[in-house]
């Protein structure tokens, strides 16, 4: 065999494993293989868990921190105005450059599947979707990366977007993106999604949008959303990140809409870390956490993701690119913390993720692609409490990261 872990913990069974690895694939599952691998990776009894799946990430405005203005009060206005002033000079080697250092971030704590939002807009035009198909081709023996046409200043308001946004997916992009709460009136975000269906339906593409990221209860796309995708037959196909506003509403309503997500099986990613930093900015104390109400449609049934969004951008000072670090801040924000909740979490970035996405062969079973991460300890909650990067990062049955971590305590 090409490529042998050994002494495996896997998520929810007992005893240790050995994983069997030729070519790309997994062939093989089993206590003890007896043949030998021309490598072979020692587990050390810890978890083994296929890679994770960063589902919604901005890698076109990665890094802008190190160059943009200061926020002064992160609110959602000012953090779109400080990338406006960047983005209408985007160039592809400049995104290259800020975007590979964030990729290869990720890939060392154990990502290899990138959702990639690029701003379509008259601001940058074109300039994201060229740097980021770029990314896609440069980065493609190591990392499956998805470019996300994205209308980042709405569709309705922003003129000439939609011309752009179908240039986008001619030119090869993978999603169709959308943003509707940010439309003017309700009528205008209804027009916004007709639009990216029609898009989506024109390509055979799968849609993503940002949905009611906001803690104002009178932002209602997502019940919009639920609905065209089923009058669409989109079931599954369809992707909604944030959603602050269903928190806000009342507990009959959030339970219509959460059952329309259902029916619809639509996907939803929190991404909590950026809701903290940026919701609840007009609310004085207490301040809300600006999350969606991920415990509730966990628990309803809705598949539930989360994901990176922003590393060191205009939107978030932080994030590195560490979905380990993700689940951590869904648990704390989530109120997921018993050990049931726990292990529902750590679902969020990994096979639940990989559902939203819908890879194909993703999983430990026989059959699926050799895509893993040998984690630093043995249990879900010792990853999320220790925060360490996987040992080894595999990705297509090959080795492509390494880490130890060395520290002395000195008395
Ligand atoms: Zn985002």
């Amino acid at each position: 065999m090409d490529l042998i872990i050994r002494h495996a913990r896997l998520k929810g069974q007992a005893g240790s494993w050995d994983i069997g690895i030729n070519g790309d694939r997994i062939v093989a599952l089993a206590e003890e293989i007896r043949d030998a691998g021309n490598i072979e990776v020692d587990a050390a009894g810890n978890l083994v868990m296929p890679t994770y799946v960063n589902g919604h990430i901005h890698l076109d405005k990665c890094f802008l921190q190190e160059k943009m203005r200061p926020n002064k009060d992160y609110t959602f206005g000012e953090c779109l105005e400080l990338t406006w002033e960047h983005k209408a000079h985007y160039t592809t080697e400049d995104i290259l450059e800020r975007a590979g250092r964030a990729v290869q971030e990720g890939i060392l704590n154990g990502t290899t599947v990138f959702r990639a939002f690029a701003d379509v807009d008259s601001y940058t035009e074109l300039r994201g979707v060229e740097g980021l198909l770029a990314l896609r081709e440069r980065w493609r023996d190591v990392a499956h990366i998805e470019v996300v046409a994205f209308p980042q200043e709405g569709i309705v308001r922003d003129a000439g977007t939609r011309e752009l946004l179908e240039e986008a997916m001619r030119m090869g992009a993978d999603v169709v993106g959308g943003l509707p709460w940010f439309e003017m009136l309700d009528d205008e975000a209804r027009a916004h999604i007709d639009f990216c269906f029609e898009l989506a339906k024109q390509y055979d593409k799968d849609i993503h949008m940002l949905v009611d990221d906001t803690d104002n209860p009178l932002s209602r796309s997502l019940e919009y959303l639920a609905v065209k995708t089923l009058r669409e037959g989109y079931q599954g196909r369809v992707s909604a990140s944030h959603c602050g506003a269903l928190a806000a509403y009342n507990e009959t309503h959030a339970y219509k809409v959460m059952d329309l997500l259902k029916q619809a099986n639509v996907s939803i990613s929190s991404n909590p870390h950026i809701s903290l930093v940026v919701q609840g900015r007009y609310d004085s104390e207490p301040i809300r956490r600006g999350i969606t109400r991920v415990k509730q449609l966990w628990q309803h049934g809705v598949n539930v993701f989360s994901s990176q969004d922003d590393v060191a951008d205009p939107f978030y000072p932080f994030g590195r690119n560490d979905q380990q670090e993700v689940v951590s801040y869904v648990c704390h924000t989530a109120h997921m913390a018993a050990p049931s909740e726990i292990e529902a979490a750590f679902d969020f970035v990994t096979y639940n993720a990989a559902r939203a996405l819908r890879l194909h062969g993703y999983g430990l079973e026989p059959g699926c692609k050799a895509d893993l991460n040998v984690l630093a300890a043995p249990t879900v909650r010792e990853v999320l409490r220790l925060q360490q990067p996987p040992g080894w990062v595999i990705r297509a049955g090959k080795v492509l990261a390494h880490t130890t971590l060395q520290r002395e305590f000195i008395r």
